[in-house]
């Protein structure tokens, strides 16, 4: 299997955001321990975000690199240096940002045909790569960056449209076909279905429904264990070839591999270690909405007074920089906090924080990986979801897993001012209260301690996700011979 000549070479082209390419650094870091090369496409000013960890990688082992790809930032009017969802701040920004992804076809074609690798893992967002790589007769594999579960609530909804005949935007529907009962409201559909509308996005979506349909599978960041239901469904009633080799996090075996995913701590990771080492089991929740989310002075303001008042010990990450006056803070708030709660501004180690054992709850945006990385540290949710995939992967927090509790979040905010402050303090409070000690805490401990097992169960050898991996690899060995 190791011989180089035998080697297989996969590509992995994740889109430019945390989200996507966290786990695809995850996954060739999975695929170069089980014997492969893996070669990272990327631009220049994403290299930085994910080339530490590639060299710790390598340090120990691993054959991967990462090649670079112009992004073309001017050419489309957005401002240079923006080359990560990160940077986009508006609808505008989001639509020239997809045309300078549309940009991206020619030099990564040229990528293709000069290293011919064996498989291309390539990112929804870049539909164009089927036909790409076909031209060259390599098989192509979606990453979507979700688990199945919300791949077959959208794939339901586009077919049945259960939204449509609705009275209002907060009346329930309940989502078609599905193995459980899951309840949506049209609020929380992203305004395309909504509002019916065809637009650039709706035309960026078909296209990539066509690519996945002809692409040679699907490559999932969960476990078959974790929705053994949804994985069947996906399979066999959407027909998809797919294969779960996740959690892809826990391929980081080391403090030093799991404090350096993704951006630089704002903290040191040593001294956000000793402040958990110094408060007891189960007692610390740990606030994070991921990398996108947006926040207003006001919303931020009350989620200060919901976890002053829920009395609870936290870690809470704000993506801003440490400011002289902090509007969304109330008068004198870290100094009470002081010893009780720890604000981190910027970027926090979520993994290395999630595995630490004074972690007892996690206040979460649900974002795939969030949530994944949640359950893979065994911790129930507070769920709060903005945009996105996020408000089926908080019904399948809640209602399929039950291991997650609603703040109430309501419908779609993407920016900061669609989110003035509509979950108040009250909502923050009860929802981080019944999580931590309420009277179902320690039912929702147990399932989301009985989800850790299984997670690490699935990627050991002989697992689930290490059979899937290992049959993939297998299959991809076959076709190059
Ligand atoms: N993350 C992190 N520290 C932070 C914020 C996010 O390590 O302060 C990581 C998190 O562990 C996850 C990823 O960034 O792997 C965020 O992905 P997710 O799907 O949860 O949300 P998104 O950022 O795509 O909305």
């Amino acid at each position: 299997m190791g011989s180089k000549h035998q080697q297989l070479h996969i590509y992995f082209f994740p889109v430019m955001a945390y989200g996507h390419m966290i786990p695809m650094v995850d996954m060739a870091t999975l695929f170069s321990g089980h014997g492969a090369k893996a070669t990272i496409i990327t631009t220049p000013l994403n290299a930085p975000l994910i080339s530490k960890t590639i060299d710790m990688d390598t340090k120990l082992g691993s054959d991967i690199s990462i090649r670079l790809i112009k992004f073309s930032s001017s050419e489309v009017g957005l401002p240079e240096g923006c080359e990560n969802l990160t940077s986009v701040t508006s609808p505008e920004m989001v639509l020239k940002f997809y045309k300078a992804i549309d940009l991206l076809q020619e030099p990564f074609e040229h990528l293709l045909r000069e290293d011919h690798p064996d498989c291309l893992v390539a990112d929804l967002f870049f539909p164009w790569a089927t036909e790409v790589a076909g031209k060259l007769g390599i098989p192509r594999l979606v990453f979507h960056g979700t688990g199945v579960f919300p791949l077959c609530v959208y794939h339901n909804l586009m077919c049945h449209k259960p939204f449509e005949n609705i009275e209002s935007d907060s009346e329930p529907f309940i989502v078609p076909g599905l193995p459980d009962t899951i309840k949506m409201t049209r609020q929380e559909l992203p305004d395309h279905l909504r509002e019916g509308t065809q637009n650039h996005i709706t035309t960026l979506l078909e296209k990539v429904k066509k690519s996945v349909e002809t692409s040679y599978g699907v490559l999932v960041n969960s476990f078959h264990e974790l929705e053994p239901a949804y994985s069947e469904y996906y399979r066999e009633i959407i027909g998809r070839k797919t294969w779960h080799i996740g959690p892809v996090s826990l391929c980081n075996r080391n403090n030093e591999l799991k404090g350096k995913r993704g951006n630089k701590s704002s903290i040191d990771e040593q001294e956000c270690l000793n402040w958990l080492d110094s408060k007891k089991p189960k007692s610390v929740l740990y606030v994070c909405f991921g990398s996108l989310a947006n926040f207003s002075a006001a919303q931020l303001l009350e989620i200060a007074r919901g976890l002053e008042a829920s009395e609870q010990q936290f870690i809470w990450v704000v993506r801003k920089e440490k400011q002289e006056e902090e509007e969304w803070l109330p008068e004198g708030f870290e100094k009470r906090m002081e010893g009780k709660g720890l604000i981190i501004r910027g970027w926090a180690p979520q993994v290395l924080i999630l595995e630490h054992e004074a972690v007892g709850g996690f206040v979460t945006h649900c974002g795939w990986n969030s949530l994944l990385e949640g359950v893979t540290a065994g911790v129930p949710m507070v769920t709060w979801p903005h945009f996105a995939d996020q408000f089926s992967n908080e019904k399948f927090e809640t209602d399929v897993l039950r291991v997650g509790v609603r703040v109430g979040a309501q419908g779609w905010s993407r920016w900061a001012e669609d989110n003035k402050a509509s979950v108040k303090k009250e909502d923050i409070e009860k929802a981080v209260t019944q999580l931590m000690v309420g009277e179902e805490a320690g039912l929702m401990r147990n399932r989301a301690g009985a989800l850790q097992d299984m997670a690490r169960r699935a990627v050991e050898d002989g697992g689930s996700s290490y059979s899937d991996l290992n049959a993939l690899l297998e299959e991809l060995r076959s076709i190059r011979s």
